[in-house]
């Protein structure tokens, strides 16, 4: 075995949060390393929509995510306006502040333009390498020791680095059937996984095999309604109906499930069928919502939508009538009595102004479905962020179960648990935030070699 030498502080996972944490303690005069399982660091930021979304105030945060850590989420939104002048002094292409509903803000690194993920990742890279950061790729992490007053990390039969201090940035355990089933139970056997194979749990694995307690609603994550069927990691984000919280989704007795206009990015419909254990679930909405006529401005794509899905060979069907859409859905497995039942009074209720009383209730984006045609795609709950995860204070200090901070051991990302709940705001700018706390925490901790 081959020693890599000692540093000040080893980052394990190459992510936007691993990314931002060694550059952020190689500013700081530090000895970095950072060690990425695959073969290109970049994780999910190269394949993210690449906004980075953020609340312009605790108490809008607070109302959002009520389930999310108040101390964590004051980091949030703190954090924010640092970590993003910090990104744009790395010289990496950022969208301009724009405001959005329900006090959300949003700086883009490229919506809908793959080319400039790349060119944010890359550059970001860069800086991460011109700071003088030695990234090891290819070099899966297996064990964390503690050793000399820091750690030893394993990261392949063929090599190891010695670190006064370590920062945990594997992306969460999204990508972990048995993590998923522990956590979440029989439901987790349905999830459609929409996030790369990275964040299999192995920081939440080694955090606890040093002591870590974990944070937050651990059946909690962030993930979108996906179409029934095989799409290319290319095709998730354009395919993904953001707009699925305007329409209604049935299960296969054609009943609702959810409150579908609960959360903004419709984050929390998946996560309904994750916990009523649903394995399909179909999508609903009319010309008025596919084409935007009907409310709320904010949510792209749908107009897009439908060409792409077609192209894409998503599960769609389209009808004239309500009845006609019935009787393909029929066809299947779905109950087409009980799903025009469903409409109509889903229909009648939201008329009147009564979304509210009914017995599924619907709070918000009340639109009736009743301009032909008609759509459905049948869909499944798609898994990008695990929201639980690694116990961290506002430092990023990994806690152990009795609140107190495991000495050297920072966690950042995805693998920070418990700043998001049922609803989330923002991943992109989470990593940012938390990326640069833990760096910069165990930068100013960790004794110069
Ligand atoms: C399609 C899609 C669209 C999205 N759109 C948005 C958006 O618009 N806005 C937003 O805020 N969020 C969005 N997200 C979520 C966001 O991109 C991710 O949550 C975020 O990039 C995660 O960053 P991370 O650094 O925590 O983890 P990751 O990006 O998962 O990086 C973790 C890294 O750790 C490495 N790793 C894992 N295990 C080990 C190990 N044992 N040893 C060494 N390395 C290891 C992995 O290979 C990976 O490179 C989207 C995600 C997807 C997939």
């Amino acid at each position: 075995m081959t020693h890599a030498g000692r540093v000040d502080v080893a980052v394990v996972g190459a992510g936007l949060a691993g990314l931002v944490a060694a550059l952020s303690a190689a500013s700081e005069g530090c000895r970095v390393t950072l060690i990425e399982a695959t073969a290109r660091p970049g994780g999910n930021a190269r394949i993210a929509a690449g906004v980075f979304i953020a609340s312009d105030s605790l108490a809008a945060l607070r109302a959002y995510v009520p389930d999310g850590d108040p101390a964590l989420q004051a980091l949030f939104v703190a954090g924010y306006p640092d970590a993003m002048a910090f990104l744009e002094g790395q010289g990496v292409p950022l969208g301009t502040l724009e405001r959005a509903p329900g006090s959300r803000v949003l700086r883009p690194m490229g919506l809908g333009q793959p080319g400039r993920r790349d060119a944010f990742v890359d550059g970001l890279v860069e800086r991460v390498r011109k700071a003088g950061v030695r990234i090891r790729v290819n070099s899966p992490v297996r064990s964390i020791e503690p050793a000399g007053g820091g750690y030893c990390v394993r990261f392949s039969a063929a090599g190891d680095v010695c670190a006064s201090r370590v920062v945990m940035a594997t992306g969460g355990f999204a990508a972990s059937p048995d993590l998923l089933a522990e956590f979440m139970g029989p439901g987790a056997a349905h999830l459609r996984r929409r996030s790369l194979d990275g964040a299999a749990g192995d920081g939440l694995r080694l955090a606890r095999s040093l002591g870590a307690a974990l944070a937050g609603d651990m059946a909690a994550y962030y993930g979108h309604t996906m179409a029934d069927c095989p799409l290319e990691v290319d095709q998730w984000q354009p395919l993904t109906p953001y707009f699925a919280r305007l329409g209604i989704l049935v299960d296969r007795r054609g009943r609702r499930f959810t409150d579908e206009s609960a959360s903004f990015l419709e984050e929390a419909n998946p996560q309904a069928a994750t916990r009523a254990g649903i394995d399909r679930y179909w999508m609903i909405v009319d010309e008025r919502i596919r084409t935007g006529d009907a409310v709320e401005v904010g949510i792209a794509q749908r107009a897009d939508w439908l060409q792409a899905a077609c192209a894409a060979g998503v599960p769609l069907v389209v009808a004239d009538s309500l009845a006609g859409l019935a009787a393909q859905l029929a066809a299947d497995g779905v109950d087409g009595d009980a799903l025009i039942a469903e409409v109509e009074g889903f229909n009648a209720a939201v008329r009147a102004g009564r979304g509210s009383a009914l017995a599924m209730p619907r709070t918000a984006a009340a639109t009736p479905l009743e301009r032909a045609p008609f759509y459905a795609m049948r869909a499944v709950a798609g898994i990008t962020a695990t929201c639980g995860g690694i116990a961290v204070d506002t430092d990023c200090r990994v806690l152990a179960p009795d609140r107190q901070p495991i000495p050297g051991l920072y966690a950042a990302g995805v693998d920070a648990g418990g700043v998001f709940g049922r609803t989330y705001a923002g991943f992109l700018s989470w990593c940012a935030v938390s990326g640069r706390q833990a760096g910069l925490s165990a930068a100013r901790a960790a004794p110069r070699t």
